[in-house]
């Protein structure tokens, strides 16, 4: 068992501005646990009392500033969490902090570069590393990915989730056994054998969660989600099983309202906006306080499901994420004292160990015919399942004869066959019943003479029946168990098996086998895995899945989505990410090609060393002279040169395999973003469609375009139109149509555009009843572009003037 409190670290967001230098300090002296101290800016201090604090100090285990790296966030806090697990003990990380702190950067990662992997992608990276150089166990290893949101839990590897509304998902339900262990209902487990498998689950989980997510339902900062890696691992030949569980959390936003509003915010008693993390923050409380016997987990579904990680068995570690600018300064106030308190929270992780019930089923049955066996030797007879006829018949005889016997020390030898003897119990049974069904009464007594003659014999029948029936529980047990464990890999099997024919459905795939591109060209006998097509087959059925919608695209829409995309401000993201996935493919494939000549030349090296090694004994035959033992000076050179190819060979090796990770990383970013950029569109598209039914057929609905999502730079232009042209710009072209121009527009419906546009206007755009096809909305959205573009107002983003329809 190990005992450990929960350990707390900080991490440091590193800011927009470099004003906030003065804010906060890190005392890190080699001696003393480090220390932040947080100190409040004058201006928000003098505001207050006379004898409010002007600095608060916190410890931690280690505090990350600003510049610290995701790869020392995970050599540091998250490898020794890993270490524990893969070791059997229970794990958890969780981060906490405000919204925009950095939590999920922490746990999941950016979606930019490669190299801000978070804690996710690199545990599952290194654990992985490690079972495959640790071959005296086995190991399996499943994933499971969980939101809860308002009290809900969802299952984000749901297949169901890319069909139906969150609202329509099957709930995941809590459930506590008599020995409060917990067991989540409807929460799929999925097995990973490889790092790519348990990676493709991660951004199937977060698509999933994208994906659910709307304006209304801000689930990525009220939900907490939970990716949870369960570890299984058996030495060979042995019962015993571990099973560990690592839980890596990425909590909602932390942020709290004041009960007194706006004028006493700082510092005061404040509310969560999340009630479930008010609720682990009462756990957290009674947790660190002594001799509190309730400890209120049940109150919500995050701290029930959390129950090991705070005071059970867990070894758990929590990230407090921190944004340090002046108007975060509560907030950050706030997360540090929380993290203080569950610094107190001490822990008890014990190894989970069971014993494997197909191992033990096997071994009692090997135990069964070994006693079998002996027993065969020891009475010469081999033993059958059943007797047969020819026996029972016989015994039924011996029995009749033993009844009918008189005499006084007449035996009944049946032999030590057990078969037998339950045998002979039954047939004196019937006999008994018979008799008492006939309503002549046998003499009893007798029998019992009988009987007491032979206490002994009868105590161990007894005994031995006693054991019999002990067995056939166990074995019974043992069975049920097994039929439960078979279910459960048929289920998974039944999962992964559903995955895999979506895969076939799916067409497209950037990693093709024997793709000149890819590492794939590499032949069959090199020790490199091809990167396996399926994964991304997986992923494009994915976003296929997701958006479903690209082959049903209209043209006009179609042509809409171009537009959209390339105004798109992520365009330059997914772009860059294009490059550099161009970069690494032909690296990998350059790689790959000397990868091959490489080991075309330890093969000649390989045949020259032996060639020379057979003419050098060759040469000592025919002179009659010795074979020199130490190899000649060509042979040696021929070896290190040998020896250095293989080297080359093996750096190589491993870089490809780091090229591999790193491109089916950016893969996935890439699809996600692509996920992301198909949703907003959609968004936008019936967004627009809407305002074209609602606000047709006048004009004037302008003012309800919604810009696209623009690049960056125009950001300067856009707020410098507000400000000053937008309003005179939205005026001037409005028509502001009187009493006539509304009956004329509701008197002919299909007036072209133009018409009713005095100033700008454009050429024909077919606005016709109810009816518009998609081509229409795209000519009208394009109509309204260039309205826009011309008059400045396509920058604008705020709140336009609006000038009513009909004023
Ligand atoms: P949270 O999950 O706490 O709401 P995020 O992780 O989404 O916050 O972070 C908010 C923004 O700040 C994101 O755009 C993220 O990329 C960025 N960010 C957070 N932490 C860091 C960091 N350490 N380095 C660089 N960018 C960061
Ligand atoms: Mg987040």
């Amino acid at each position: 068992m190990v005992k450990q409190t929960i350990q707390i670290f900080a991490r440091v967001k590193p800011t927009v501005r470099k004003q906030q230098q003065g804010i906060y300090s890190i005392d890190e002296d080699e001696k003393l646990t480090p220390s932040l101290e947080i100190i409040l800016p004058r201006d928000l201090a003098d505001g207050f009392v006379n004898n409010k604090r002007e600095s608060y100090r916190f410890k931690f285990q280690r505090i990350f500033d600003q510049d610290a790296k995701q790869e020392t966030i995970f050599e540091n806090i998250a490898k020794p969490v890993a270490e524990s697990v893969l070791a059997g003990y229970n794990g958890t990380i969780f981060a906490y902090g405000q919204t925009g702190s950095g939590k999920t950067f922490t746990i999941t990662g950016g979606a930019e570069r490669y190299s801000d992997r978070g804690i996710i992608p690199r545990t599952l990276s290194y654990i992985f590393e490690q079972l495959q150089k640790d071959s005296s166990k086995i190991y399996t290893t499943h994933i499971s990915y969980l939101e809860i949101y308002n009290e809900c839990g969802y299952d984000l590897l749901d297949p169901r989730h890319e069909a139906s509304s969150l609202e329509d998902l099957p709930k995941v339900t809590v459930l506590e056994d008599p020995d409060q262990i917990i067991h989540l209902k409807n929460l799929s487990l999925h097995q990973a054998t490889t790092e790519e498998e348990a990676l493709n689950l991660l951004f199937l989980g977060d698509t999933n969660r994208m994906i659910a997510e709307t304006p209304m339902n801000q689930a990525s900062t009220r939900s907490h989600c939970i990716f949870t890696i369960h570890l299984s691992s058996k030495e060979a030949g042995s019962a015993t099983m571990r099973h560990a569980k690592l839980h890596l959390v990425d909590l909602a936003g932390s942020e709290r309202v004041a009960k007194t509003g706006v004028g006493g915010l700082l510092l005061t008693e404040a509310k969560y906006i999340n009630l479930s993390l008010h609720y682990l923050e009462q756990v957290i409380i009674a947790l660190s306080e002594k001799h509190r016997s309730h400890i209120p987990y049940r109150n919500s579904m995050m701290t029930s499901v959390l129950r090991d990680s705070l005071g059970g068995n867990c070894m758990t570690t929590m990230i407090a994420t921190l944004s340090l600018e002046k108007r975060n300064i509560d907030e950050s106030i706030s997360t540090c004292r929380f993290a203080q308190r569950v610094a107190l929270i001490k822990n008890e992780a014990v190894l989970n160990e069971e014993i494997d019930p197909r191992l033990m089923i096997i071994r009692l049955q090997k135990e069964i015919q070994e006693l079998k066996d002996e027993l065969a030797i020891v009475t010469g007879e081999q033993r059958t399942e059943a007797l047969t006829e020819a026996e029972l018949l016989q015994l039924e005889k011996r029995i009749t004869s033993f009844l009918e016997d008189q005499h006084p020390e007449s035996k009944l030898e049946v032999g030590t066959d057990m078969r037998k003897i339950h045998h002979c119990f039954h047939y004196l049974k019937k006999l008994l019943n018979d008799k008492k069904i006939h309503g002549t009464s046998i003499a009893t007594s007798e029998i019992k003479d009988q009987n007491s003659q032979e206490p002994l014999k009868e105590e161990e029948y007894k005994k031995l029946r006693d054991i019999l029936q002990q067995r056939d529980n166990e074995i019974n047990i043992l069975v049920n168990m097994l039929k439960k464990e078979k279910k459960k890999a048929q289920d998974a099997l039944h999962f992964s098996s559903v995955d895999r024919s979506e895969l076939r459905r799916s067409q497209s795939s950037p990693f093709p086998p024997g793709n000149p591109e890819g590492p794939g060209m590499l032949p069959p006998s090199a020790p490199t895995q091809a990167p396996d097509s399926s994964t991304s087959q997986y992923r494009s059925s994915l976003l296929h899945g997701k958006t479903g919608m690209r082959e049903e695209m209209s043209l006009g829409r179609q042509e809409a989505f171009e537009i959209f995309k390339r105004d798109h401000a992520d365009s330059v993201t997914i772009e860059d990410n294009k490059q550099i996935l161009k970069q690494r493919f032909s690296e990998a494939k350059a790689l790959g090609e000397s990868i091959n000549e490489a080991r075309s030349k330890i093969g000649r090296l390989k045949e020259e060393i032996t060639q020379r090694h057979v003419q050098q004994v060759a040469l000592g035959i025919s002179e009659n002279t010795p074979v020199p033992s130490t190899p000649d000076l060509l042979e040696e050179k021929l070896r290190s040169q040998l020896e250095e190819e293989k080297r080359r060979y093996k750096a190589m090796f491993t870089h490809l395999k780091a090229l591999k990770v790193e491109i089916e990383h950016l893969q996935l970013l890439m699809d996600k973003a692509k996920v992301k950029l198909q949703k907003e569109f959609e968004a936008w598209w019936a967004e627009e469609a809407t305002s074209l039914q609602v606000n047709s057929p006048a004009v004037n609905s302008v003012n309800h375009m919604k810009p696209f999502p623009q690049m960056p730079e125009s950001q300067h232009e856009r707020s410098q139109l507000l400000s000053n042209k937008s309003d005179v710009y939205a005026r001037k072209i409005l028509p502001s149509p009187g009493p006539l121009l509304h009956s004329q527009e509701q008197s002919s419906p299909s007036t072209p555009l133009e018409d009713r546009i005095p100033e700008k206007p454009v050429s024909s755009v077919p606005l016709t009843g109810d009816s518009r096809t998609d081509s229409d909305i795209l000519a009208f959205i394009k109509a309204r572009r260039s309205i826009l573009q011309r008059t400045g107002t396509i920058c604008m983003s705020g709140p336009v003037p609006v000038l009513g329809p009909y004023q």
